[in-house]
Formats: structure tokens, C-alpha cells, sequence
């Protein structure tokens, strides 16, 4: 039997092809959970090309479905508490309840040096990355805490555990993203659920892309020397894969981590975080 047989989940922020959304979605259908898959809808630029979110909505679930999963697509803006409650609602409705909360949906847009951020970007990535986050908790504990418990898993940041200059607004969030995990954990451990943080490094995805042109633009090198400078901190020298991402969201969704709450999980390829 697979661990996540008869469990279900909604992840967050999932349209990305390359993103640690994706991946993550995959990896718990795998593992037998039924899934809810939500994002933002509209189009996005990627690579030159523009893509519809919905059209890559619905290659993720055809291609969790081809693997024999279960799963459904919603238009979902994290930032949006109606949106939230109507994914919350249509996935109880749905698939008879809800085991799994993944707030995966994230953005560096608004990060930038310190002096040139302004409230209003300071505040954009405030609601996508922490507020959104909190509100999905606060719908989905109810009806959790009514089931029995629950697994919420973070998805913070090596941003989560110190920083790196020039990421202001996306650091201070993450930080916070491990402060709503240690209050849920306290919180709500007695009700059964379990809430802790994974906090990713340097994991290849079209941010993290985003992130090493924009560096390089900065310090007036190339990508591949921004990306040699910002590797040689890690102690496994290169970039992780979503997959990576995706495993350690798999253990503390599962039955192996049924005594472990409130924990920060780095998934970094060790990376010192000392400031
Ligand atoms: P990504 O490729 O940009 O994926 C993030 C997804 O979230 C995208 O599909 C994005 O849509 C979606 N999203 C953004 N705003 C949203 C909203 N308001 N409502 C719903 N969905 C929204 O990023 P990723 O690299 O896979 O990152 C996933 C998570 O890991 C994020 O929380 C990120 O902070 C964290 N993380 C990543 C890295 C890394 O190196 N990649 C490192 C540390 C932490 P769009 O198409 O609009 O962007």
C-alpha cells in the first residue's frame, strides 16, 4: 500500500513546468493521495513563450492521472480569501475531506535591494507569501481538526533561516513563514495536526533562473559566473531539483514523520546560513 493511500491534499502554486509545485503534486499522487492542484490562472512568459496556467494546469493532472493518480485543477489566488474558501469547500466536496495543506505558491517579485523597495512592493510580497499562506491555514484547520489532524507543510526558504543581500521583502516573509508553522504547531498539536516548514536552497526552477539573470545583471557578470558565485557556498557545489523539494514534503506528509512538528527541514545541498 502507498503511504498517502485514502489522504488528501491541496498544493499550492502548481503551474510552473518547471516548479517545485509540480513536483510536489506529483510525488503525493504517487504516493496515493488525491490532489488538488491551485493556482493563480492567466498567462504567464516563460522562456520567450507565453502559456496559459489553466492549459499547464491540466497537463499536470492528465499527467497525474496517466500515473494512475487522482487529482483536480482549481484557479486559486492565494492572495484572495474567497478563493481560498471555495478550493477549501470544492476539495471536501469533492474527495470527502482534506489531510494535506502544502503552501507552495511563492514569488520573489518586490525583492529587490533594500533602498529602492517600496511599501507597495513590500506589501505585495507580503500578502502572496505570507498572508495567503496564513489564510489557507485558518481555513483548512476546521475541517482538519473535524477529521481528526493534518499535515501543513510550509514551503519557506534558505530565506527562512538567514539571508542573502538583495532579497529584502522575500526573506523577511520567509522568516515569518517558519513563525506561522511554530505557532500552528504549539497551537494545534492537540487536535492532531502536525505543521512544519521545508525550506529549499538553490533549487532549479524558473525563479530561482529569474533570480541568478537578475544577480548577474547586478554584479556585471554572466549567469553562469552569478551561479558559480552563488554555488560555491554550497557544500554539494551545484543547484538542487524540485524532486529534492518534493521528497522531503513526501516524509512530512507520511507516516514516517507522524512525531515531528514545528521543524524547519533544509533542503539546501548545505548551505552555511549564518546571517
Ligand atoms: P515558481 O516556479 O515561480 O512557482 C511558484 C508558483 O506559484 C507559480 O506557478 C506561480 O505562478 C504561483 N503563484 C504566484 N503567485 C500566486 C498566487 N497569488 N496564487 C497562486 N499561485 C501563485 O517558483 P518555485 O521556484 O517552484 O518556488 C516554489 C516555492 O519554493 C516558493 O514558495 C518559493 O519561494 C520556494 N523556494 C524556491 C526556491 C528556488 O530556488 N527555486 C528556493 C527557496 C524557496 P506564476 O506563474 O505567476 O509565477
Amino acid at each position: 500500500m502507498t503511504p498517502l493511500n485514502g489522504k488528501v491534499a491541496i498544493v499550492t502554486g502548481t503551474s510552473a513546468p518547471q516548479g517545485i509545485g509540480r513536483a510536489i503534486a506529483l510525488r503525493l499522487a504517487a504516493e496515493g493521495a488525491s490532489l488538488v492542484v491551485a493556482d493563480i490562472g492567466g498567462s504567464v512568459a516563460l522562456h520567450d513563450q507565453v502559456y496559459d496556467r489553466a492549459v499547464l494546469q491540466a497537463q499536470l493532472v492528465a499527467d497525474i492521472e496517466q500515473a494512475g493518480g487522482r487529482a483536480r485543477a482549481m484557479q486559486v489566488d492565494v492572495t484572495q480569501q474567497s478563493d481560498i474558501e471555495r478550493c477549501v469547500a470544492d476539495t471536501i466536496g469533492k474527495f470527502g475531506g482534506l489531510d494535506i495543506l502544502v503552501n507552495n505558491a511563492g514569488s520573489l517579485a518586490g525583492s529587490d535591494e533594500f533602498l529602492s523597495t517600496t511599501p507597495e512592493q513590500w506589501e505585495a510580497s507580503f500578502r502572496v507569501n505570507l498572508l495567503g499562506p496564513m489564510m489557507f491555514c485558518q481555513a483548512v484547520i476546521p475541517p482538519m481538526r473535524e477529521r481528526g489532524g493534518g499535515r501543513i507543510i510550509n514551503i519557506g526558504s534558505t530565506g527562512s533561516l538567514g539571508a542573502e543581500a538583495g532579497f529584502g521583502a522575500y526573506t523577511t516573509m520567509k522568516h515569518g513563514m517558519v513563525g506561522l508553522s511554530k505557532t500552528l504547531a504549539a497551537e494545534f498539536g492537540a487536535d492532531g495536526i502536525l505543521c512544519n516548514t521545508v525550506c529549499p536552497g538553490y533549487i532549479m526552477t524558473d525563479m530561482h533562473a529569474a533570480a541568478n539573470k537578475r544577480l548577474a545583471a547586478q554584479w556585471g557578470v554572466s549567469i553562469e559566473q552569478a551561479q558559480q558565485r552563488r554555488y560555491a557556498g554550497v557544500a554539494l557545489r551545484n543547484a538542487g531539483r524540485p524532486q529534492d523539494v518534493a521528497a522531503a514534503v513526501a516524509y512530512l506528509a507520511g507516516p514516517n514523520a507522524d512525531y515531528v512538528t514545528g521543524i524547519n527541514l533544509p533542503v539546501t545541498g548545505g548551505v552555511p546560513c549564518g546571517i
